[in-house]
C-alpha cells in the first residue's frame, strides 16, 4: 500500500479473478488513478480456471460463442477474437472448444493491461491466499476504528498488503457428502476429474463408474467411452442435462417480441405454473420450450430473493436437479455423442446412488454396491457431483480463515458468501466491514443464477467500478 498508488488484489485467476482484473485496469485508467492490480492465483495459467483449463477439444462450451463476450456491452468481442485467430469466420452459434475461451480471456486481460499505459500495472503471482486480515488505522483492530486496508497471507510464507481484495475462488472442492467409507482413500477415486492429470491413472481397459449426471459427466463420459469399456453413470436422480437447440438460438429475439410479465411470482407454486404456461406458449408458437426458461434469466436474483426461506428450501431439496438440467445445456454435439454412446452401449445412465465400496488392493479394482441391487467393479470411479457450494463443508484454508475470523459469513441457506447487493462481503457482524469483494459461484446464496460468464462478467464490473470509486471516496476503505 502506499499513499499515491491504489493497490487491489485478486485471489484467484480463473475467469472471474481474470474478468475481474480486467475491468480494475479499465477502470483504472478510465479514472485515471495509478493502480496496481495483483492476480494471484498458483495455477500456472490466466483465464482458465476449473471450466477453461481442460485440453481436450471435445469439451465443448455450453452456450453459443455470441454470448462468451468478456465484457457486458460488446457482444461479439469473442467471435471477432476467434474469427481472427481461427481464419474464418466464425458464427455466433457455435459451440466451441472450451480451451479456446481460456486463452480468449487471458488475451483479453492482456489487451487490458497494455492500454491503460502505465496507470494500471498487473502483476501475476503464482501463489495461494491462505488468510486475510484486515488492516485498521491503528494497526490494532479497536472500537470504531474504519478499515484502511487488508493484509494477505500467502502459502509461501510472503504477505500482500492492499486497499482492497476481491474473492475469485469460483468453484471450490466438489461435495463428498456421498461418498461411503473406503473409497476416499481408494486409488481408484478421482475426488476432482477437472484437477489436470486427474484421469491420466484411470486404467484403459477398465470399465468406470461416474457418480453425478450433469455437465461434468457429460464431459468426462466424452473423454473415456470408447469400445472395450463400459462407462457407467449414476445419480439419485438419473436426469441428464437437455440439449440446446440445434441451430440459431431463438430466445434473445423471441423474448423481445413476446416480452414476459413482470416478475411477479413471489412464491415456489406460482413460479413453477408460470414456467409451464409460458413453455407451452413457446413450444406452441415455436415448438420449443427453452426460451421460458432464458428468459427468467435476468430476472433469476429477485425471483429467489422474493422466495420465502421453506419456498427456497423446498427448491432446492425437491426441484434442484430439475430446474439444473433444463437451465444448463448440452452442446447439440456433445448431447448426439452422448446419444450414440448409450445406443452402442458404451454408456448407461441409471438412477441410483452408490450405497458401499470396496476396493481390491491386487487388481486395483473398486466394487461398488449401487441403491437399485446392481454392482459394478470398475477401475475407476469419479466424482461428477459438482462443486460445493456450502461453505461450511469447505475445508479450504481461506474460507475456513474468513468463516472464522467474522471477515465473511455464509449467504443465504449457506450458499456462498453473504455480500452486499455490489458484491462486498458482509461481516459475521453484519457490515460490510473489511474492502474484500467477491464474485461468480460465492454470491450463490444471494443471487443463485451467479456462475456464468454472463452473470460474471457484468458482476466484474460492477464491482471494478465499487471498488475504484472508494478508491477516491477515502471514507468508505
Ligand atoms: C465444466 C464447466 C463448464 C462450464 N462451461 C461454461 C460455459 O460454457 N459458459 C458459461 O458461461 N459458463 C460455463 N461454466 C460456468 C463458469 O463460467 C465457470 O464456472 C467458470 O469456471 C467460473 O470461473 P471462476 O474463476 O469463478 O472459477 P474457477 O474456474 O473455479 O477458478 C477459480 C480459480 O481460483 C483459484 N483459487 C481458488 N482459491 C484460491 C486461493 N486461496 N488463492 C489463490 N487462488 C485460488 C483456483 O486455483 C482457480 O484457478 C462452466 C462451468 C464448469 C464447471
Amino acid at each position: 500500500m502506499s499513499a499515491d498508488t491504489f493497490h487491489v488484489v485478486v485471489v484467484g485467476a480463473g475467469a472471474s479473478g481474470t474478468l475481474a482484473a480486467a475491468r480494475l485496469l479499465d477502470a483504472a485508467a478510465d479514472a485515471g488513478l495509478r493502480t496496481v492490480v495483483d492476480l494471484v492465483d498458483p495455477a500456472p495459467t490466466t483465464g482458465r480456471g476449473l471450466a477453461y483449463a481442460t485440453p481436450d477439444p471435445r469439451h465443448l462450451l455450453n452456450v453459443p460463442a455470441g454470448r462468451m463476450s468478456a465484457l457486458p456491452d460488446t457482444g461479439d468481442d469473442f467471435v471477432r477474437w476467434l474469427s481472427g485467430r481461427e481464419g474464418r469466420r466464425v458464427d455466433p452459434g457455435e459451440y466451441v472448444p472450451r480451451t479456446l475461451f481460456g486463452s480468449y480471456l487471458a488475451d483479453a486481460l492482456d489487451r487490458s493491461a497494455a492500454a491503460c499505459h502505465g496507470i494500471g500495472v498487473l502483476r501475476r503471482r503464482h501463489d495461494r491466499v491462505v488468510a486475510i486480515d484486515r488492516l485498521t488505522r491503528t494497526g490494532h483492530r479497536l472500537a470504531g476504528d474504519t478499515d484502511v486496508g487488508v493484509r494477505l497471507r500467502l502459502r509461501t510464507g510472503g504477505t500482500l498488503d492492499a486497499d482492497a481484495a476481491v474473492l475469485a475462488l469460483g468453484n471450490l472442492a466438489p461435495g463428498t457428502a456421498w461418498l461411503p467409507a473406503g473409497l476416499a482413500d481408494s486409488p481408484g477415486f478421482v475426488a476432482d476429474p477437472w484437477r489436470p492429470g486427474a484421469l491420466a491413472d484411470v486404467p484403459a481397459d477398465r470399465d468406470v463408474l461416474l457418480v453425478g449426471t450433469g455437465l461434468t459427466m457429460c464431459d468426462m463420459a466424452r473423454t473415456l467411452a470408447r469400445p472395450g469399456r463400459t462407462v457407467h453413470a449414476v445419480s439419485r436422480h438419473g436426469l441428464l442435462p437437455q440439449a440446446h437447440a440445434r441451430g440459431a438460438p431463438t430466445a434473445p429475439a423471441d423474448t423481445t417480441r413476446h416480452p414476459p410479465p413482470v416478475p411477479e411470482p413471489h412464491d415456489l407454486a406460482r413460479l413453477k405454473r408460470r414456467i409451464r404456461h409460458r413453455a407451452a406458449f413457446y413450444r406452441r408458437l415455436y415448438g420449443d420450450w427453452r426460451p421460458a426458461i432464458d428468459e427468467l434469466r435476468p430476472d433469476i436474483p429477485l425471483l429467489w430473493q422474493q422466495l420465502s426461506v421453506p419456498d427456497r428450501d423446498r427448491f432446492l431439496t425437491a426441484e434442484l436437479r430439475e430446474w439444473e438440467v433444463h437451465r444448463h445445456r448440452l452442446p447439440p454435439a456433445t448431447d448426439r455423442a452422448l446419444t450414440a454412446a448409450r445406443r452402442a452401449g458404451l454408456l448407461t445412465v441409471q438412477a441410483a446412488e452408490v450405497v458401499a465400496a470396496q476396493r481390491n488392493n491386487d487388481s486395483r479394482e473398486v466394487a461398488v454396491r449401487l441403491s437399485d441391487g446392481r454392482s459394478v467393479t470398475v477401475g475407476a470411479v469419479l466424482n461428477c457431483t459438482g462443486t460445493e457450494s456450502r461453505v461450511k463443508e469447505l475445508t479450504d484454508p481461506l474460507v475456513r480463515n474468513l468463516l472464522g475470523s467474522g471477515v465473511a459469513t455464509p449467504g443465504p441457506h449457506g450458499l456462498g458468501f453473504d455480500t452486499t447487493p455490489e458484491g462486498r462481503l458482509m461481516s459475521a457482524a453484519g457490515h460490510d466491514a473489511a474492502p474484500v469483494w467477491t464474485l461468480g459461484q460465492l454470491r450463490r446464496g444471494n443471487l443463485w443464477e451467479t456462475t456464468a460468464i454472463a452473470e460474471i462478467r457484468a458482476q466484474a464490473r460492477e464491482l471494478a467500478s465499487r471498488i475504484l470509486e472508494s478508491a477516491v471516496t477515502p471514507t468508505l476503505v
